[in-house]
């Protein structure tokens, strides 16, 4: 029997509160799926009053529930629990996925799930050797410095990865024995709240994690609001989390935000071109192109740039683009028709700005009523037009000629963005100066993305605030405490005990 046909859609998605589902309590949203263009379920937004009695829960987990208390083996052994089960069940959640996501199923079981497995895996290894310091410096004293677990964190996330990207949340949350409510968008819960479901059979105790699902502004807002929650940890568009920031100021909740990008991929003569079109397709059109680390501003050294150009746009034509379900497809439908109208009317920017589009910039309308674009690719007259400059967050590439090292640093870091940048070449004086010179959190030389969850992860400039990954998400999530003792008792002043 295919999964397709023994996973049933929820008819309605509601909250996950201290262990349970519960009826959302506000408006009912539809959720579409993206491949088909119309609703196929329908979620129960949480209101502020719900969001109320989730972020209790959380609080009376932390604070006299097991998890926070519970030895690092215990723990350590219910991740695990929860890495096992998502990979068991990582057919099912892949195909919930995909049903309000349009992300291609291939890549949500070949690269989402596994990864969101691994987070937790990652979390576990983790905590079983993280150590705290201690300090003898000043004589006759220890100080010893302890991580304890901050409280309760919010944790909000996008539609454009939502199992992969709240995973690593949840996983870096509750490793450190924080408790959570988390909102994932309120466009594609599906798998958000099977995974949750499923965390909870690995023997996650109640209002470890909770779910409140809805509208940003109504939901998440309230959320933020909160003045329990201790922290913030927010992935998702540069506005909201400018506005998020400023809500969490309000309770002096610290915020990790996890921001949009504009990344550059460069591509010099001296590279190996094969791989770098190979690289730089992979960059722009995995995840239908929306994805925040995409390489959507593709800088080609002038000496090959007509060659690589040609070439990118004749394998961008031969994208096979369809149905999310079929193994064959290679770029499934935009997430909304709301991100489909948006590429459309950048590929009306570029031409506006005195570029022009080389492929695509069209509905598909021939596949149906999903929200399906052309694979889009425009040669920009400088970076300073808008299709350079703005996220478009989709299937659209921006072509921009440079000459030299220092043209390409100056075209890579004239951008309000710093998420990631690409670097394609075999000079190592070219790597050497690219890789010192760029401004953005995450440099590739001569690859496509690779996450390595050691290193820190997170954005200079409008790409975010913090840090992602095992050190980072460790000092996020706990707060130090120092205890300081005497080796010996010390000589004390004795006040008032004088003649
Ligand atoms: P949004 O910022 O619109 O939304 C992200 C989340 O925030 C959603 O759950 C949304 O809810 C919620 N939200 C919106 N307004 C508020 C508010 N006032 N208070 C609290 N929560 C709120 O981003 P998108 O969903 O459009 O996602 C795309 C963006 O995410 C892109 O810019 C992309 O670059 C970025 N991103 C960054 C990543 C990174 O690691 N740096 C990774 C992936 C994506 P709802 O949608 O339900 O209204």
């Amino acid at each position: 029997m295919s999964v397709a046909q023994s996973v049933r859609l929820p008819q309605r998605v509601g909250a996950w509160i201290d262990g349970q589902p519960r009826p959302g309590t506000g408006e009912e949203l539809p959720i579409v799926n993206p491949a088909l263009g119309r609703p196929v379920s329908v979620l129960t937004e949480s209101d502020a009053g719900q969001v109320e009695v989730a972020v209790g829960a959380a609080r009376a987990a932390f604070e006299r529930g097991p998890w926070p208390r519970w030895s690092v083996e215990r723990r350590q052994a219910v991740l695990r629990d929860i890495q096992a089960r998502l990979l068991a069940h990582a057919e099912e959640l892949a195909w919930l996925e995909c049903q309000n996501t349009g992300i291609v199923l291939r890549e949500l079981r070949q690269r989402h799930l596994p990864r969101a497995a691994a987070n937790f895996g990652f979390f576990a290894d983790y905590i079983g050797q993280s150590a705290e310091h201690v300090y003898r410096q000043t004589p006759g004293y220890v100080s010893t410095v302890m991580r304890e677990p901050a409280g309760v964190a919010a944790l909000i996330s996008p539609w454009n990865a939502p199992v992969a990207l709240s995973s690593m949340q949840i996983a870096s949350a509750i490793a450190f024995g924080a408790t959570c409510v988390i909102k994932p968008s309120e466009q594609s819960p599906l798998a958000v709240q099977r995974m949750v479901e499923l965390m909870h059979e690995a023997g996650l105790p109640p209002g470890v994690v909770n779910v409140v699902n809805g509208r940003g502004p109504v939901t998440g807002q309230a959320l933020v609001a909160h003045p329990d929650v201790r922290r913030v940890c927010f992935t998702g568009g540069t506005e909201t989390g400018r506005r998020i920031m400023e809500v969490a100021a309000s309770h002096l909740a610290p915020c990790t935000l996890e921001l949009g990008g504009k990344s550059a991929n460069i591509v010099f003569a001296s590279a190996n071109l094969e791989r770098a079109l190979d690289g730089a397709l992979l960059g722009i059109f995995s995840n239908n192109g929306q994805q925040c680390l995409a390489g959507s501003r593709i800088l080609v050294q002038r000496s090959v740039f007509d060659d690589f150009a040609a070439r990118f746009v004749e394998r961008a034509r031969r994208l096979r683009i369809g149905d999310p379900m079929d193994a064959a497809t290679e770029l499934g439908p935009l997430a909304s028709q709301a991100q489909l109208q948006r590429v459309l009317r950048y590929a009306e920017l570029a031409r506006e700005d005195g570029g022009s589009v080389l492929t695509g910039g069209a509905a598909l309308p021939s596949l149906g009523p999903g929200f399906y674009a052309a694979p889009t690719v425009v040669l920009a007259l400088d970076n300073a037009c808008r299709v350079a400059q703005d996220e478009i967050f989709g299937p659209f590439a921006t072509l921009l000629p440079f000459d030299r090292v220092d043209d390409a640093l100056a075209i890579a870091n004239a951008s309000r963005y710093g998420l990631v940048s690409y670097v394609w070449s075999d000079h190592l004086p070219t790597v050497t100066a690219m890789t010192e010179g760029l401004r953005t959190g995450v440099v590739w030389v001569n690859t496509p993305m690779m996450r390595e969850l050691r290193a820190p992860f997170g954005g200079f400039k409008d790409s975010g605030v913090g840090r992602q990954g095992g050190a980072a998400c460790e000092a996020f999530f706990t707060e130090e405490k120092v205890v300081t003792w005497p080796t010996t008792p010390p000589a004390l002043r004795r006040l008032g005990a004088g003649p």
